[in-house]
């Protein structure tokens, strides 16, 4: 219902700038309407004494969103299963694949798993892919990649070793037994294998350094990489790997020369080959800890068995 004003609210409407409608005379609205085929009559002039009564504007009130949601990336409908610890090799490749769990997944070309045979008994923990390993999907390639394959060679293991190895026992069908009911013997392998893995599966923006929030949402992959592969001997490499492994903030320099654990397994902590590649008097260093972390790989007593071509190397890099 319409509520006329009096004059002296019409005055203080006016004086705070307010345009007031004002009803036609009355005479006027008692008369007959337009039909409404008619299109209205133009609209009235903007005049003050014409003019509706209207609201000024209210300014929409901004509502932030709440801090946890900004931690989490867009599409974090994707984001990292709670059932990680419960996956099979295949389950998992495919969680790292489809992973949006921190900020990395928005920069990276592909996903870096790992690489090596899943029945490796050595395992090789690096930190995060590179520009190199974000465009070929495999964790330590290029120069350090190439530096890593000859350390791990001059200790008779090799990413591609038991790979080959498990292609070729499951291309082959056993071996009938010969005419003296005995099978053949079976080559021996050349190389005793190694699986490779980055604490993170992407690649930080930059080559930058990984951040706690990133490591700690990568950290149950790595977990579970692990907990499948149950490894004799990890060798943990570079700054960020170790501290991640270890939960510890202290240097390489003193953690380096003995052995550390991780749920059990021994770890040996070394540097980064990227590393070893700018400092090459820490080369040295670099194979004694290969050479300790042969000696703990021998005397785990696990039930793993060491290759007669890694316990040749063994031997030989322990000869003064
Ligand atoms: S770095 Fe790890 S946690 Fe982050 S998106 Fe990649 S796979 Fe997921």
């Amino acid at each position: 219902m319409m509520r006329l004003l009096d004059a002296r609210q019409r005055a203080m409407l006016a004086e705070m700038g307010v345009p007031l409608w004002m009803p036609p005379p009355a005479a006027k609205r008692g008369a007959a309407p337009a039909p409404e085929q008619t299109p209205a009559a133009a609209p009235p002039p903007a005049t003050a004494a014409a003019a509706p009564v209207i609201a000024p504007p209210v300014a929409p009130i901004m509502v932030p969103p709440p801090a946890a949601a900004l931690d989490k990336p867009a599409s974090n409908n994707r984001a990292r299963p709670a059932d990680v610890e419960h996956m099979d090799w295949a389950q998992l490749r495919s969680a790292v694949a489809a992973c949006r769990a921190c900020g990395l997944c928005a920069g990276r070309t592909q996903t870096v798993f790992g690489v090596g045979s899943p029945r490796a008994d050595w395992m090789v923990v690096g930190e995060a892919p590179g520009e190199n390993e974000d465009r070929q999907g495999e964790p330590f390639v290029g120069q350090a990649g190439k530096l890593l394959d000859r350390m791990l060679a001059a200790i008779g293991r090799s990413r591609q070793a038991q790979c080959a190895l498990d292609a070729a026992s499951q291309q082959q069908p056993p071996q009938p037994q010969d005419g003296a009911g005995k099978a053949p013997t079976a080559p021996a392998p050349p190389q005793g294998g190694v699986y490779i893995a980055n604490v993170l599966k992407c690649r930080p923006p930059g080559n930058r350094n990984p951040q706690p929030d990133e490591i700690a949402q990568c950290e149950p992959f790595l977990r579970r990489q692990i907990a499948l592969l149950q490894p004799r001997i990890i060798l943990a490499m570079g700054r960020f790997a170790v501290q991640s492994l270890l939960q510890t903030q202290e240097p390489i320099g003193r953690l380096r020369g003995r052995v550390h654990h991780w749920h059990g397994v021994p770890v040996v902590v070394t540097y980064h080959p990227a590393y070893l590649l700018r400092a090459l008097p820490e080369k040295a260093k670099a194979w004694q800890d290969l050479c300790l972390a042969l000696d703990v790989a021998e005397s785990g007593g696990d039930g793993h068995q060491p290759t007669d071509a890694a316990a040749a190397a063994a031997a030989a890099a322990r000869k003064p």
